[in-house]
């Protein structure tokens, strides 16, 4: 894992091969020892630490780094994510915050928030009611266009909000993977992600439940956040929200959403909504409905499991083949 190249050795007078180790750094930041892990470069040939260009740069970035999460303080880029999701611009969005103009300003230049005011960044990331009731507060310091711009973004981004974090992560590792998707394809990838999900580790992926529509099982609250997209790819920058955040999953969550955007992800939302117009879980929820009929009945999770875990009797479904050959068999009954 060390790099080997070379660099002038001060003590040995001569270009050397030197090494990058980490080591631990203690520093006192207001009053209280932390202790950074930072690299180092050495001397191959004196063991003395050489001197590499932009290595200091970049432990500096790396102590702030590690130094906001200690403390559980926003980063930058959180900052600007904020700044995307409401549409508002350093200067409101500083004003807004209740915080001094140039706050925001110098946050982005790489300042440290207090723990007060980075808390109160977060919030507003976290919630849109939050922002909203901080618009309206600070409203005649921010001048009524930008006022109203952020007021109308974040009511745009309210319905984001009423999605579990694991959803959230969910459809932004979706759009990561998947070059185009509609609402409808979202709604059964997402199905069939929690349907192979229960069936190979034994649990749910996220708490949302679906309910049986006409059109095949849908997560409500997501499908309020795309409504707006109808039958269209869906494609927005206020999915700010989704980006990058798909890290925080796990390697079996990862997984499964893996098969079966590789796999389910070849189709249109037509065809994975008549598949799903064949299977257990929906008709059972849809007894005593006509077709076509609104339902808002909703599809237990243990339907779901139960109907997967058959599946998984049948063909191999924790790798993506398998998943084809139950989808051709599928395919075949439509
Ligand atoms: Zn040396």
């Amino acid at each position: 894992m060390a790099k080997k190249r070379t660099q002038f050795c001060v003590e040995c007078r001569k270009e050397t091969m030197y090494r990058i180790q980490h080591v631990s750094l203690k520093k006192c930041i207001k009053n209280k020892e932390y202790t950074f892990i930072v690299s180092e470069a050495v001397c191959e040939n004196c063991e003395e630490p050489v001197n590499i260009p932009g290595l200091m740069d970049s432990n500096a970035k790396e102590v702030d780094r590690q130094y906001r999460l200690k403390e559980g303080i926003v980063s930058v880029e959180d900052i600007y994510k904020l700044m995307e999701v409401y549409k508002i611009g350093k200067a409101p969005l500083s004003l807004a915050l209740g915080f001094g103009e140039i706050t925001i300003t110098r946050y982005l230049a790489g300042q440290v928030p207090s723990k007060e005011y980075s808390d109160i960044i977060r919030k507003a990331l976290e919630s849109s009611s939050f922002m909203m009731g901080k618009l309206n507060e600070n409203m005649d310091k921010i001048g009524e266009t930008a006022y109203r711009k952020a007021m109308n973004a974040a009511k745009e981004v309210e319905p984001i909000f009423a999605l579990s974090e694991k959803m959230l992560l969910t459809i932004s590792y979706i759009f990561k993977k998947a070059e185009e998707i509609t609402p409808l394809a979202l709604q059964k990838m997402l199905y069939f992600i929690q349907g192979i999900y229960m069936a190979l580790f034994g649990a749910e992926l996220f708490r949302e439940e679906c309910e049986a529509w006409a059109h095949g099982p849908v997560f409500k609250d997501v499908y309020e956040v795309f409504k707006n997209f109808k039958y269209n790819p869906i494609d927005d920058i206020r999915f700010a929200m989704f980006q990058n955040r798909f890290n925080e999953l796990s390697d079996n969550e990862k997984k499964v959403i893996d098969l079966v955007v590789d796999s389910f992800g070849m189709y249109s939302g037509k065809v994975l909504e008549q598949i799903t117009h064949g299977e257990a879980p929906w008709l059972d929820a849809r007894e005593n409905c006509l077709p076509g009929e609104r339902s808002n009945e909703v599809i237990p999770k243990e339907s779901i499991k139960s109907y997967f875990l058959e599946v998984a009797t049948k063909y191999d479904i924790s790798n993506a083949d398998g998943i084809r050959k139950y989808i051709d068999s599928r395919l075949q009954t439509i």
